[in-house]
């Protein structure tokens, strides 16, 4: 029988850009996706697994190999008494759905990361952070499916690498699939301490104050509304994979070649990190640049958004130009932050 051919992956990305997969399998329990990807593995077949497509760059051509949905559901939440929790949540849980829950169950910690859009299993991955939180600083665990050695492991936090936007299972490409996220909470309704000034100034409030968690949400969602980082089908600022660039991370000489205006933050072992919205803004990139069906959002100079009609092409040249510029006005080159598929920079 010959399988149906799979429909574009750009139905399943939030640039809604790429071609179709050679074939696609949709899977709902844990063991079916190890079956699922120890046997593409066994027969050689490259193999994408995909969440909710939110931080992928998928060639116009497709994928040749697999594309495994992941969709596997369930939490588990363990009550250690003395106020501490575990709860482990499967891959294919929606994030926001389940920090929603955090919120409602009174676990802190995760609030600041409302509105992101994607699937938990997905967010070890880059260590998904915002408004001053990381996933790193809640997770206990997270457990996987090791494709190298085919078998099972469970990384506990200090094992799993976290850095800025990155982890071991982000450096390690096509060997860890992720099965579980394990979270510890501490409960109340109380936000942990607020730490990014931006949300402090909207909450009208002083860096470190703690404030019922619904309200830290709603002002986080508000602040990504403004920033077209909350996904709205009608919005096609929001039609992008978030971010496009990292903010880059310096070392004590480069920093010091950097304008004195340029925003910095210390990022251990005299490093500094700037701001990759502010190099492209000072490039001549502002919010909207570009005539094409890809373009900087109007909204914010860091995502490059599909207006309708774009195609992969069209986003990689537009993110050559802008990683360009910056090099040539300030000899630092950007990083992508979402994941390339058969598409190169
Ligand atoms: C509007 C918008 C706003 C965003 N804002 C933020 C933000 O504030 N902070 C932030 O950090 N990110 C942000 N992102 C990026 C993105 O939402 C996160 O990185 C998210 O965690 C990706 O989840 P996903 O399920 O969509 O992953 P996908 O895009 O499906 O996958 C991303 C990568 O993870 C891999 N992967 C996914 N699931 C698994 C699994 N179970 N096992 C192994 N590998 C897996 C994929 O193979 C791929 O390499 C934003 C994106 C958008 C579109």
């Amino acid at each position: 029988m010959v399988e149906p051919t799979p429909p574009p992956l750009a139905e399943l990305t939030t640039l809604r850009l790429g071609g179709p997969p050679k074939r696609l399998v949709e899977v709902d329990d844990e063991a079916g996706l190890v079956a699922e990807v120890a046997a593409r593995d066994r027969a050689g077949e490259p193999v994408l697994v995909l969440g909710g497509g939110s931080n992928v760059v998928v060639a116009d051509g497709g994928f040749d190999g697999t594309a495994v949905l992941v969709r596997s559901r369930g939490v588990q939440v363990a009550d250690h008494g003395g106020g501490g929790l575990t709860v482990t949540v499967a891959p294919g849980e929606d994030w926001d759905a389940f920090v929603v829950r955090a919120i409602d169950e009174g676990w802190r910690g995760v609030e600041c990361l409302s509105g992101i859009p994607g699937l938990c299993g997905a967010v070890p991955m880059q260590n998904v952070g915002a408004y001053g939180q990381e996933v790193a600083d809640s997770i206990a665990s997270v457990h996987t499916y090791d494709r190298k050695h085919q078998r099972q492991v469970t990384y506990a936090a200090g094992d799993c690498g976290f850095g800025y936007r990155t982890s071991r299972f982000k450096r390690e490409p096509d060997r860890h699939l992720i099965l579980g996220v394990t979270f510890q909470f501490a409960r109340g309704d109380l936000s942990a301490p607020l730490a990014y000034a931006e949300l402090a100034r909207r909450l009208d409030a002083p860096i470190g104050t703690r404030l019922p968690s619904a309200e830290v949400r709603a002002a986080v969602l508000d602040l990504r509304r403004g920033k077209g980082m909350l996904l709205d089908p009608a919005d096609h600022d929001t039609w992008s994979a978030g971010s496009f660039f990292t903010n880059p991370i310096l070392d004590a000489t480069a920093a010091g070649r950097l304008p004195t205006d340029a925003p910095r933050w210390p990022a251990g072992d005299d490093r500094v990190k700037t701001s990759a919205a502010w190099l492209i803004e000072r490039s001549g990139f502002g919010k909207g640049y570009g005539t094409g069906p890809v373009r900087l959002s109007t909204k914010h100079t860091l995502a490059l958004t599909n207006r309708g009609a774009g195609t992969t092409a069209d986003l990689l040249a537009l993110a050559r130009e802008i990683r360009d510029g910056v090099a040539a006005r300030f000899g630092i080159v950007l990083e992508n932050e979402p994941v390339l598929v058969g598409a190169e920079l």
